[in-house]
């Protein structure tokens, strides 16, 4: 097993990685930003390394100083978390080549998922099933894209190959639109990504957001943990997140999370990952893979008690996975709520001292965070401050518990979007489940 690792990352996500190492007997090195000496994981880590000022591209993106912390501390490997340079696929290669382990897939495999238009590519050859496109770049020829627009339907969608994070893509509704909505499209992908290759999508107007964990290691073994369903979204950001998927069947379970497994062992895949897809009328259309551990992963832990943390950390330190395909089973139902440092009718971020902090508790109940009472959320970084999860033997029971935690939780000294999610828990669309991706927006008004 590993010795000791670095924890390149911070908040909620650094302090899960930490309690696992823990759990496993494995030493950790924190590595922060100036801003950040007080962050819980940093107080209870093994050692500390500052590795540069509030901004993250000095700090957390400074990848030298992640290594160099990593040389110093005698560290075998380097965990990224999320976000950061969790899916940059240099960063993984320059780790492995200063001889240390990453925590996470082969950087060839990111680099692969990296670029949309050769993951479609290469899901599609490993038969998972994508949105109907151009299935490859749009070309210079403008007739031939109209003539594939035509064949697709209207509206299309034109999306950059490098996008992520939302950015890069506008929805066309007629044919007049095209081929100025491409220039825009290019030409943002090239300011904002340094790549202006597009491709074209049918756009999909009501789908939900059904996304497949899956793990694997380097011995050719891999599973899926099945889905979840993470439709709750304002401006493309996940706001709530279940596990199973309302009204998902097993069989469309195993048969989606069976083509992930096979599209892993294509691309040579390892440790983590997400295939995410949109679901309409009973289909799944493949849009990206996220390779690297994501937000909501501990809803798929509480179905299925599987510990994805700690099988990262195995499967990076050379061992099998500790579960075979047959081993995983669902257990009820899990949400997961985002608890964000801001207005909750604004949406504008609110950092500052919290001076009271009550955890909510009981059966099925788990927060990650890693705010405390005295803890001063800083200004520089994402506003998710934590997650809260609950768990019950079916959905009604999980949003019973949900709604309990809701009430106990107290976060004072700054505006958090716990009254959002009292008020999201309220309504029977949400109670019935299934809603689709424009559902919030929606309802807050906002489209
Ligand atoms: P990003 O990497 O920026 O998150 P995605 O490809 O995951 O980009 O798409 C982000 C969101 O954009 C999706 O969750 C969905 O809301 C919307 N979207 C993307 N492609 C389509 C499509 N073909 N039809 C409808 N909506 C889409």
């Amino acid at each position: 097993m590993l010795d000791k690792i670095v924890i390149a990352n911070r908040g909620e996500i650094a302090l899960r990685i930490l309690r696992a190492c823990r759990e496993m007997g494995i030493k950790t090195v924190a590595v922060h930003s100036n801003a950040d000496n007080n962050l819980k994981h940093v107080l209870l880590a093994d050692e500390t390394v500052c590795i540069g000022p509030a901004n993250s591209t000095e700090s957390y993106l400074n990848m030298p100083a992640i290594i160099s912390a990593a040389e110093v501390t005698d560290a075998v490997a380097i965990h990224p978390g999320y976000g950061f340079l969790s899916e940059n696929a240099d960063f993984a290669e320059r780790v492995e080549s200063s001889g240390f382990t990453f925590i996470g897939p082969p950087a060839s495999a990111i680099r692969l998922m990296g670029d949309k238009v050769s993951a479609i590519q290469a899901m599609k050859s490993a038969g998972v099933p994508c949105v109907p496109g151009s299935d490859g770049p749009l070309g210079e020829d403008i007739d031939d894209v109209i003539k594939m627009a035509r064949d697709i339907g209207y509206p299309v969608i034109i999306k950059a190959a490098a996008g992520g994070g939302g950015r890069g893509m506008r929805v066309v509704h007629a044919e007049a639109s095209l081929a100025a909505a491409i220039t825009v499209t290019k030409a943002e992908a090239r300011a904002a990504f340094g790549n202006d290759t597009v491709y074209m999508e049918k756009f999909l107007e009501h789908p939900r957001h059904v996304e497949i964990q899956v793990i694997a290691d380097s011995h050719g073994n891999a599973v899926h943990l099945g889905e979840r369903d993470c439709s709750m979204q304002r401006r493309h950001q996940k706001v709530i997140e279940e596990a199973p998927a309302p009204g998902i069947t097993e069989e469309q379970r195993n048969r989606i999370g069976g083509r992930c497994v096979q599209a892993c062992k294509e691309i040579g895949y390892r440790s983590a990952g997400t295939f995410e897809f949109l679901y309409e009328d009973g289909e799944f259309y493949f849009i990206e893979m996220n390779t690297r551990l994501q937000v909501e992963h501990p809803v798929t832990e509480m179905i299925t008690g599987v510990d994805l943390v700690r099988e990262q950390l195995r499967v990076a330190s050379g061992e099998e996975l500790s579960i075979r395909q047959e081993d995983v089973h669902i257990d009820g139902h899990a949400i997961e709520c985002r608890i964000n440092a801001e207005d909750p009718k604004t949406f504008m971020p609110s950092p500052g001292l919290i001076n009271l902090y009550h955890a909510p508790g009981g059966p099925g109940v788990r927060i990650d965070s890693h705010i405390y009472s005295g803890y001063k959320v800083p200004p520089y970084y994402d506003s998710m401050i934590g997650k809260l999860i609950a768990h019950g033997a079916d959905r009604d029971a999980a949003i019973a518990r949900m709604k309990n935690a809701l009430t106990e939780i107290v976060i004072e000294g700054i505006k958090t979007n716990v009254p959002l999610h009292q008020e999201i828990f309220q309504h029977a669309a949400f109670h019935r489940g299934g809603t689709d991706i424009h559902y919030l927006e929606k309802r807050l008004g906002l489209t």
